[in-house]
């Protein structure tokens, strides 16, 4: 489970946006470092710097080098999953972007540009956020005098297939918005598989046969279920049969895995201690046989790995992308431990029993010891797949409930992120705008980056782990809602605890006033500010974009008789006023208490109804509002990074001395040289 960016304050960006952030002082041997790497669209891209990095052996280097080669070795299939048109579109706007010889600078040629480094950021054709097909801003003529006026070979065609029928065959995909309108469709009424444009599923298959398939799998009695359907594509074949292919080594997407697994193998001499290299090794024999089983044991002793400084996820981990919540997008991240931060997170840990045993839910659905919360606060070295460039900030694993409820789980605050958007926000007028007085401005100065991290923490530390789900509970029974649920579990629980004078006590927080900024942003972006990334008429479709609304607004609507939070009007403004912070963290507490029910009874009705009442509609006068004052910050709602690139140094005998980062790449730079040298599928992955 991954924590997605969500404070305010990093929605925002650098006023301006062009060049180099005036006044940031960068220590001497950077010189070359600047947060802003690209602006297009509704996003923006920057670079996380890699503090600590240049300290580490050699060793560790070229373990973080190798894993960091297997990263990047996955990026297509995460664009294939996302849609089976991705590759070739995005082969054939690349060839466009390389190879063109008309006049670059029109219109059509610049709208082109921007709509390649969309699918880019996205993975694909459709919002990586709002789940929607871009409008290309460039006209079909335009596409088709542009392919025409290449060499064929530069082009992703079918064996034998004329250029004028790949046209036919791939214009409707870009210019048609009625063609894979969604990525992911989780509106409750349609078929869910039939009307989601993602790759995960294929041939027809239904929604009602995809239940049927898996729930003919699953044993009720089988208290250590592997995680059905993770890592393949269901297919229903022409004869009607319907079959998983496998994503393996020797299956679907081997070129691409082939590669990955080289790569681990390489890392794996630099192992740091014989329960990496185990992990390492357990992982590669997963990739070659495509085994759930070995999956599940690969993540028993990656949890179980907490001695090594170096670290790394490499897989199909996240279910998001699939409305049914089963199928995992493949992604990696690669860091290592940021020891001085994570002080903080080994005190949370250490109290993980005292949380649990404190946290406003029933009885019956806390854990009775909590086991092995691992929690650290990470530098990232490398981010690939549906980490990448869109990033998140904390990250929870491993997602299956017996593992974690037997192992524990391990989690991480992912802090030289978290850096980059505090950063890149300074200064830009956001909360000028929209927070409601000097008060609110002042506390999220003085307490809104710690309080943030906090949360991250305590989110993935503890909101993730916490809670049992009662014996017999289906863990997917909560379906297409249960991504936004979760979410809001975990939510819930770092915003309770937040506000716990044992925080003070723990001396996590400098004192008791510190939660209220945190409180606040919380309630304005849930409320308000999180809209700027909605376009008007539409609803709210992400998961957690979906679950901070379904907080925001669930506590607004209960507090109302006691005044607790307002929307106060100021000069034909609309602003969040808080009036009473403590009965807002019991408002906070008693929704906890009744989204962990539901989790652990797997009340499918009412947690349908908490999503559908508070979390997905939109107030269409409110939304205009935040849209017209965001725009005139001139700002982007969306982020992203670019990777530092990693450089072997060399001696005369070629032996490897040292690795060094560069951090000058820049946007399209970086991801046509992805393309280039980390690109093995096939156009068409059927
Ligand atoms: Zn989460």
């Amino acid at each position: 489970m991954k924590k997605i960016i969500s404070y305010a304050l990093a929605l925002a960006t650098l006023a301006g946006c062009t060049g180099k952030q005036a006044g940031q002082q960068q220590p001497a041997q950077e010189i070359n470092f600047t947060y802003m790497a690209d602006r297009f669209a509704d996003l923006e891209i920057l670079r996380y710097r890699v503090p600590g990095f240049e300290n580490l052996t050699l060793q560790q280097k070229q373990l973080l080098y190798h894993l960091s080669e297997a990263a990047l070795m996955g990026r297509d299939i995460f664009f294939d999953q996302n849609g089976k048109y991705n590759l070739a579109i995005r082969r054939t706007l690349e060839a466009i972007y390389t190879g063109y010889e008309g006049n670059r600078e029109n219109a059509e040629f610049r709208n082109l540009e921007t709509y390649l480094k969309r699918v880019w950021f996205s993975n694909g054709i459709h919002h990586h956020y709002a789940e929607d097909k871009f409008a290309p801003g460039f006209t079909v003529d335009f596409f088709v005098q542009a392919v025409r006026s290449l060499n064929p070979s530069a082009l992703p065609l079918r064996e034998g297939q004329p250029v004028d029928q790949f046209l036919d065959e791939i214009s409707p995909v870009i210019f048609n918005p009625s063609v894979m309108p969604k990525r992911t469709n989780q509106s409750g009424d349609a078929d869910l598989i039939l009307s989601s444009a993602n790759h995960y599923y294929s041939g027809g298959i239904t929604q009602q046969e995809v239940e049927d398939f898996y729930g003919a799998m699953k044993n009720p009695n089988d208290s250590t279920p592997v995680s059905y359907g993770l890592n393949s594509r269901l297919v229903k074949m022409p004869d009607g049969k319907i079959k998983e292919k496998v994503w393996k080594v020797g299956g679907l997407y081997t070129q691409a895995i082939e590669k990955i697994v080289a790569e681990l193998e390489k890392a794996l001499p630099f192992a740091e201690n014989e329960t990496q290299k185990a992990v390492i090794e357990k992982l590669i024999s997963y990739y070659k046989t495509g085994d759930l089983k070995q999956f599940d044991e690969y993540s028993i002793l990656w949890v179980n790995d907490t001695r090594s400084e170096v670290d790394f996820v490499n897989g199909f981990i996240e279910t998001y992308g699939d409305p049914l919540g089963m199928k995992a997008s493949w992604e990696s991240t690669v860091n290592f431990l940021n020891k001085e931060a994570t002080e903080r997170t080994k005190t949370i840990s250490a109290n993980a029993q005292w949380f649990e045993d404190n946290s406003p839910t029933d009885k019956r659905f806390k854990k009775k010891e909590v086991k092995g919360v691992t929690a650290k606060v990470i530098t990232v070295t490398m981010l690939g797949g549906d980490c990448y460039p869109a990033t998140p900030i904390g990250i929870n694993l491993p997602n299956s409930n017996w593992i974690r409820h037997l192992h524990g789980s391990k989690s991480v605050t992912i802090e030289n992120i978290t850096e980059a958007y505090d950063k890149a926000s300074e200064g830009n007028g956001f909360t000028e705008e929209f927070a409601w007085s000097d008060t609110e401005r002042a506390l999220i100065k003085q307490y809104g980056f710690i309080t943030d991290n906090l949360h991250t923490d305590l989110h993935e530390c503890l909101g993730h782990g916490s809670g049992i789900l009662l014996p017999g509970t289906d863990p997917d029974g909560l379906k297409a809602y249960s991504s936004t649920l979760e979410e809001a579990r975990a939510d819930l629980f770092g915003l309770y605890f937040l506000g716990d004078p044992k925080l003070v006590e723990l001396g996590l927080v400098p004192d008791a006033e510190a939660y209220k900024a945190e409180y606040y942003k919380y309630m304005m972006n849930g409320l308000m500010t999180q809209l700027v990334r909605i376009e008007l008429g539409k609803d709210v479709e992400e998961a957690h974009m979906r679950n901070r609304q379904l907080i925001a607004r669930w506590v607004f609507e209960k507090g109302a008789p006691a005044q607790v939070v307002k929307l106060k009007q100021k000069d034909g403004k609309t602003y969040v006023v808080i009036n009473d912070y403590g009965k807002l963290r019991n408002l906070f507490g008693q929704l906890l208490a009744e989204v962990q029910r539901i989790k652990s009874e797997g009340d499918y009705e009412a947690g349908k109804s908490l999503v559908e009442t508070y979390a997905v509609k939109v107030d269409p006068k409110l939304h205009a509002e935040v849209l017209k004052r965001y725009s005139k910050l001139n700002l982007a709602p969306y982020k992203g990074f670019v990777n530092p690139v990693m450089k072997p140094v060399t001696n005369a005998d070629g032996e490897i001395t040292d690795i060094r980062l560069d951090y000058t790449e820049g946007y399209a730079e970086q991801m046509l040289r992805y393309s280039k040298d980390y690109s093995f599928l096939p156009p068409y992955n059927e």
